[in-house]
């Protein structure tokens, strides 16, 4: 299976190049040249015999091809829980039971161990791994990447944007793995990361590597959970399963529409947006049409211009076609406020300000009369965002043990200019 770029610009290349050069060299963002198709019937025993199972059409003819079903062992060992909630027919699809406490470890780990095999063992140089975060992307790729022989983590988060303790958890790592403190957006962060990685001059000087949901590398394993899902919901129910995924750069939620085109049993998609509804509002109609980002409660979707988005363009003729393949809602702060207070009561959890836009839109298709079985994505565990979840709930969120640990750690990070200059000379510099 060959590779091509949306924009054209690339000869078709192999799977092992997409992933080690994670955007095209022209800028675009690789895609197969024809999307294979899965023949599984049935879940693999565990998760990660299913997204052994899931990914092995894409890596046929990839030097990954035996280890693929060890790079999954090692990424998909801790569970994925589909958890009935308090109403008959909702689900909570709990991704965060990893090292980071979001649904990112499954795939940054999953990439660290591709990029480790693939790296050239008699290189000398590091290479960098640059990742824009607006929180929870930097902490999965430092945790997979720390301590990895050959490897760098060069991490950009907005300064004042993330949680306390999410800032934490970006910074803790020490050893290779560096936080940049960015006096700008998320946007701001991507864009640098983008042109450090299109600047050929800075590549040939020093190695750099991608790791942001753009990266083949990332989208790729993220079907693995929901192909896991939904082929246990079908063999005991009988049905597709439903999905509501809580989504900013679109990583999460294309891989749920992946997965359902390379034949899994999946039935609605929904996109959950925060109040940045730029994907909501080109699924009513509307241009495409990115812009600044606002800041939200639920900061790791707050994207403007959502990255992948220009891949599921590609992958449909035109508007119409790709406007019903998903629907999308918008959420603002005051009602996820709400729906986090009532969540206890009404759905049996306490959810992170990303998972209760989830849950309000699924109250909203409820309230529609829509009777199908949906699985909300739970993208984060709630004690990340103990700041904001607390108060509303009324008692503290207990962190889970790798995040207790991970608190108790020193941090620390760099400030850094948001332009593209800054981010060259600090690397130069290294
Ligand atoms: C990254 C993230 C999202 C958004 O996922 P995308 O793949 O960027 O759409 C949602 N919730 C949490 C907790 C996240 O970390």
């Amino acid at each position: 299976m060959k590779f091509v770029s949306t924009r054209s610009g690339i000869v078709p290349t192999s799977l092992d190049v997409a992933l080690a050069a994670g955007l095209a060299s022209d800028g675009g963002l690789y895609v197969p040249e024809q999307i294979p198709q899965c023949s599984l019937r049935h879940a693999g025993a565990t998760l990660a015999d299913t997204a052994t199972a899931v990914l092995a059409p894409w890596f046929a003819e990839s030097k990954l091809q035996s280890s693929l079903a060890e790079l999954c062992a090692d990424a998909f060992d801790f569970p994925a829980p589909l958890r009935p909630l308090s109403s008959p027919g909702d689900h909570l699809l709990e991704l965060f039971h990893g090292p980071t406490a979001a649904f990112k470890d499954y795939a940054a780990r999953f990439l660290a161990g591709c990029l480790s095999r693939l790296r050239d063992p008699a290189a000398s140089a590091s290479t960098t791994i640059l990742v824009a975060t607006s929180g929870d992307t930097g902490a999965a790729v430092g945790a997979a990447f720390h301590r990895r022989d050959g490897f760098k983590v060069a991490i950009l988060y907005p300064d004042g944007r993330v949680s306390p303790r999410q800032a934490h958890g970006l910074g803790c790592f020490g050893d290779n793995v560096r936080a940049y403190r960015v006096d700008g957006s998320f946007d701001d962060c991507q864009h640098m990361v983008k042109q450090a990685l299109t600047n050929a001059e800075l590549r040939a000087r020093v190695p750099l590597g991608s790791a942001n949901s753009i990266s083949l590398g990332r989208l790729l394993p993220q079907t693995a959970y929901y192909a896991h899902a939904a082929l246990e919901f079908r063999a005991r129910h009988g049905v597709p399963l439903n999905f509501i995924i809580p989504t900013g750069n679109l990583g999460n939620a294309l891989a749920c529409w992946l997965a359902k085109r390379i034949g899994l049993p999946i039935g609605g998609i929904v996109l959950a947006s925060n109040a940045n509804d730029v994907l909501p509002r080109y699924f009513n109609g509307d241009d495409y049409a990115p812009r600044a980002t606002i800041a939200t409660l639920a900061n790791a979707m707050d994207v403007g211009a959502p990255s992948n988005f220009e891949r599921l363009r590609w992958w449909h003729r035109d508007d119409a076609e790709l406007r019903g393949s998903m629907r999308a809602f918008s959420v603002d702060d005051a009602t996820l406020r709400d729906t986090i207070r009532r969540a206890p009561d009404r759905h049996g959890v306490v959810p992170c300000p990303h998972t209760a836009i989830g849950l309000e839109v699924l109250e909203q298709l409820r309230t529609d009369g829509d009777i199908r079985p949906w699985a909300v994505v739970a993208t984060a565990h709630p004690a990340k965002f103990e700041t904001i979840v607390e108060p509303l709930v009324g008692h503290a969120v207990e962190p889970p043990p790798a995040l207790a640990t991970a608190l108790a750690r020193p941090a620390t990070s760099t400030p850094l200019e948001a332009h593209s200059k800054a981010l060259c000379s600090v690397l130069l510099q290294e």
